[in-house]
């Protein structure tokens, strides 16, 4: 398939090099009147000899759910400076507005490689004039290649109402935002992607998804549940329903949120560790930083067949939010310990602002193929499937080039499938000629374009 990403609807990992990281300084050797060629050759071989050893010992320096751990309670500690790995290579550094200083305000956010910032959140608050509701915005971004340009840029707004007495009603706290994540691509150094989400904290999102190449054209726009499912986490399960809302919440177990809380832990040690074996260095440390960082609330249901687990998407995106997190127990209940870390893997993949694509629900795509256009489900199977495909580990990387994916399983499809969006005809199709001819025929769609299945480097 073809290798440039334009036009896919998938989340494909791309990124507007957009000047990154402030400080820089340690990079540019010290010059003055008397530092000659020699010298300045000299420092730059020795420099970069250091920063060579720094590199390789950090590439063997990843989290585990211990430093995790360690972390986590640093972080409530109120440590600014926290190491997420063993040797301290990663590492979570946080500054704070000392104005109130019994009332520390959070306003940067850094995860580091090596002394490389590849996660970023600025915190602003702005001026509130009560009782009007608090704003505030939050702009994150992420270098995800470590290649010293961010390729994942998302900016949070908040509007929070604070609980009203009105007469004599009570208006509850509403916590609306808009979410914005615009992704690059990362060879052309080009806007590739930009979703827009609405959340007007009715359990509902607005979704406007946006693509191009410089300049991007409106592609899809709908509306779906604030609560993203997990249920395609296991092989070979069949296809499961997305996007239904919590209908049955049932007191949690009493050592379940503590499970859940160590199975988190280690699938950011564990999946960030196979995140990082394909290059995805910000996105392990942005599930360290998580894990370390953010509270996090269990919801636990009873609906089995319907999902394995869900997360409420806006929180999860917005790294001033607890997470929260669903859990099915009819599921959980008979899950592995594997299996269990892996649901919560796919859960945290959503953090990074991964959604599901959407649409492929109605008739089902075969749960193979789902996996191999779905950036979520294709990373799960790489990271916990025994057999993940090749295709499957493109999708995952986002990559242009099939490359060492090559060494996985063949994909589950050649084909490249389409989705016909039209309301009430919304079906999916093995090949776009037949979406485009079927969805068109039906008189009440002639309008309606297909979307066609995300590239992927590993196709022919
Ligand atoms: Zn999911």
């Amino acid at each position: 398939m073809g290798a440039n990403s334009k036009g896919s609807l998938a989340e494909r990992r791309s990124g507007v090099r957009v000047s990154v990281m402030a400080t820089r300084d340690d990079d540019h050797p010290p010059d003055g009147p008397c530092s000659g060629t020699l010298t300045f050759i000299l420092l730059v071989f020795i420099l970069g000899t250091f920063a060579g050893l720094a590199s390789a010992q950090c590439s063997q320096d990843l989290p585990t759910s211990a430093s995790l751990i360690a972390a986590r309670v640093a972080v409530a500690n109120g440590d600014p400076d926290v190491a997420l790995s063993p040797g301290g290579c990663m590492r979570y550094q946080r500054s704070f507005n000392l104005l109130f200083p019994r009332v520390p305000v959070l306003t940067k956010e850094e995860v580091k490689l090596g002394g490389q910032t590849v996660v970023a959140w600025d915190h602003v608050a702005l001026p509130t004039a009560w009782p009007g509701p608090a704003r505030s915005f939050s702009t994150g971004r992420l270098d995800a290649d470590q290649d010293g340009f961010d390729e994942w840029r998302a900016r949070i707004d908040r509007e929070v109402t604070s609980p009203a007495v009105i007469g004599s009603l009570i208006a509850p706290r509403r916590e609306r935002s808009t979410i914005s994540i615009s992704e690059y691509d990362p060879a052309a150094q080009v806007l590739a992607t930009r979703r827009t989400y609405i959340f007007p904290d009715d359990g509902t999102m607005q979704v406007t998804l946006e693509e191009g190449a410089g300049t991007l054209s409106v592609v899809s726009q709908y509306s779906a549940s604030s609560i993203i499912e997990a249920g395609h986490t296991s092989w070979p399960d069949p296809l499961e329903i997305i996007n239904i809302q919590l209908v049955n919440p049932v007191p949690c177990p009493s050592s379940l949120t503590t499970e859940v809380m160590s199975r988190l832990v280690d699938a950011a040690a564990n999946g960030g560790s196979c995140l990082r074996s394909s290059a995805m260095y910000a996105e392990a440390a942005s599930l360290a930083h998580t894990v370390a960082s953010r509270e996090f609330r269990v919801v636990c249901e009873n609906m089995n067949p319907n999902r394995k687990a869900g997360i409420q998407y806006d929180a999860a995106i917005d790294p001033q939010r607890p997470i929260v997190i669903y859990i099915d127990l009819a599921d959980w209940n008979v899950a592995t310990p594997k299996g269990r870390e892996s649901i919560l893997f796919h859960e945290m993949l959503h953090t990074l602002g991964w959604d599901h694509i959407v649409g492929f629900k109605t008739p089902p795509v075969p749960d193979t193929a789902w996996r191999e256009m779905d950036r979520v489900s294709a990373c799960n199977s790489l990271c916990y499937n025994p057999s993940p495909t090749r295709c499957e580990c493109a999708q995952c990387r986002g990559s242009n080039n099939c490359g060492t994916c090559a060494t996985y399983l063949p994909c589950a499809s050649d084909k490249l499938g389409a989705y016909c969006p039209c309301q009430g005809h919304e079906r999916w199709f093995e090949s776009a000629t037949e979406c485009r001819e079927t969805c068109s025929s039906n008189l009440a769609c002639h309008a309606t374009q297909c979307v066609n299945q995300p590239a992927n480097a590993c196709k022919p």
